[in-house]
């Protein structure tokens, strides 16, 4: 049984993200592609990382969970991987879907602490524990190990864990990410600004918007950049963002992010194949009372986040996330509302929109998989 890697690389590609607001894990991808037990393959296998991205969104119990990819320099010409692997990965990294960086020293663990992340690994972090003392804690640090079935699963290096348990932001963390910061390499996909629009390379390349930039790297309390190894430059304020969440019958379908620079619609399926899209999640009867942009949600500058109805139909609030019906509160068309913290948005019984927050687990026993026809024993044929 044969399948196509580039399918399951395509796959995986669409869960890279260096973005804080979206990762849910940090991972370094030149660990993780030696994993060999898992499939019994090949010394080096970029596929694995589909595993593993697999694995943790079963122990997040949610759909389309993003993780956060390190690569030492070295691996973009380690010769235990295939070539077309290793052209990938030097396009995801082209591209900043993942951050490459020409030693690992500790940065996964950096990103890890700035962003209150856990870190898939399976060593103990003990070089950094006397700097990082947290690595110790349970749930921060999580093995993907075989587990029955064939499926890796993810298990806590340090006690049982625990997957609903929020972990914060360091203060150092969230002062760096109210700024925009800029590299001095012209052509820094992280940190760049995209150069010279009037350059005829100007799109040649793709940079992170600067709603979106990782965290920098700090160099003696610096602010860096983790591939360049240049000190940055402050480029001014970043736009606050607010990360929600989509919820269908009961189920966490996507997390995404509003700035107070860009409002989000969301609906069946909104103009212009912006916005987030429903449609492929809907019941029958959801799809025909559902608009293609059903309510648009607004981020100001002092930090209330709007919901205004631009549907067909109306949208419904439910205060405090209230199943009393007589609470419920319906916008009609162009009307908004400020959305308080435990507010969940209805656009339709059962499809709702809230703070992501909101929801401890993403209520999903069997999200989908990024392996898509390749389960893991076909892997092991192919591997062979
Ligand atoms: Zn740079």
């Amino acid at each position: 049984m044969r399948f196509e890697v580039s399918k399951v690389l395509d796959a995986i590609e669409a869960r890279l993200t260096t973005d804080p607001a979206l990762a849910r894990a940090v991972v370094d991808l030149s660990e993780i592609v030696r994993y060999a037990d898992l499939d019994g393959g090949r010394p080096a296998s970029s596929v694995r990382l589909g595993l593993v991205v697999d694995a943790l969104s079963r122990y997040l119990t949610e759909e389309n969970v993003p993780v956060y990819v390190v690569a030492q320099r070295g691996l973009l010409s380690d010769t235990d991987l295939t070539s077309n692997e290793r052209m990938v990965i030097r396009r995801w990294a082209d591209d900043g879907k993942v951050e490459v960086v020409p030693q690992l020293d500790d940065r996964i663990y950096e990103v890890a602490e700035l962003l209150g992340l856990p870190v898939l690994t399976r060593t103990r972090g003990e070089q950094f524990r006397s700097r990082r003392p947290w690595v110790d804690e349970p749930g921060r640090l999580l093995a993907a190990i075989a587990g029955d079935g064939g499926q890796p699963v993810l298990v806590s290096r340090v006690g049982r864990g625990d997957p609903a348990k929020q972990i914060e932001r360091t203060p150092t963390g969230e002062r760096l990410l109210t700024r925009v910061w800029s590299c001095p390499e012209s052509n820094c996909t992280s940190f760049g600004s995209g150069g010279d629009p009037d350059s005829p390379f100007a799109d040649m390349r793709t940079f992170t918007s600067p709603v979106a930039q990782p965290p920098p790297a700090l160099r003696a309390g610096a602010p860096s950049c983790p591939r360049h190894g240049a000190k940055l430059r402050d480029a001014g304020p970043r736009p606050a963002v607010e990360v929600l969440s989509v919820r269908i019958d009961g189920v966490v379908r996507q997390r995404f992010v509003v700035s107070t620079e860009e409002p989000v619609v969301v609906g069946r399926a909104p103009e212009g194949g912006k916005g987030i899209m429903l449609g492929q999640w809907l019941t029958e009867d959801a799809r025909k009372w559902i608009s293609r942009g059903h309510v648009k949600l607004i981020l100001r500058e002092d930090g209330s986040l709007l919901a205004q109805d631009v549907s067909t139909n109306g949208t419904g609030i439910r205060p405090g996330g209230s199943e009393d019906d007589d609470e419920r509160v319906t916008l009609n068309r162009n009307e908004s509302r400020p959305l308080a913290a435990n507010d969940v948005v209805e656009l339709y019984g059962g499809v709702n929109v809230g703070r992501s927050k909101l929801w401890a687990t993403g209520g999903l026993t069997q999200p989908g998989s990024v392996m898509g026809e390749a389960p893991t024993m076909a892997l092991r044929k192919f591997n062979r």
